[in-house]
């Protein structure tokens, strides 16, 4: 199954925002969500309808941010 199929619509929206943690594993955190309570941080994934999609000018797995645990 490819990133996209599990990840879904986030996979290539641009607000979405990897978070790659320390221990390992990667997550997805809703950009959207710090300023727009009808969006969760961490939605649950495949997201595959989302009134908030935008499409990513660029690839959107280029946005990675450390997880600080
Ligand atoms: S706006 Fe929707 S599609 Fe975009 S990152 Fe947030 S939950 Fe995913």
């Amino acid at each position: 199954m490819s990133g996209s199929l599990v990840v879904g619509l986030c996979q290539s929206c641009r607000w979405m925002r990897r978070v790659v943690p320390r221990r390992g594993g990667t997550f997805f955190r809703c950009g959207r969500a710090e300023t727009d309570s009808r969006f969760v941080r961490y939605p649950r994934l495949p997201v595959l309808e989302c009134v908030g999609y935008e499409t990513s000018p660029a690839s959107s797995l280029a946005s990675e941010e450390p997880l600080l645990d």
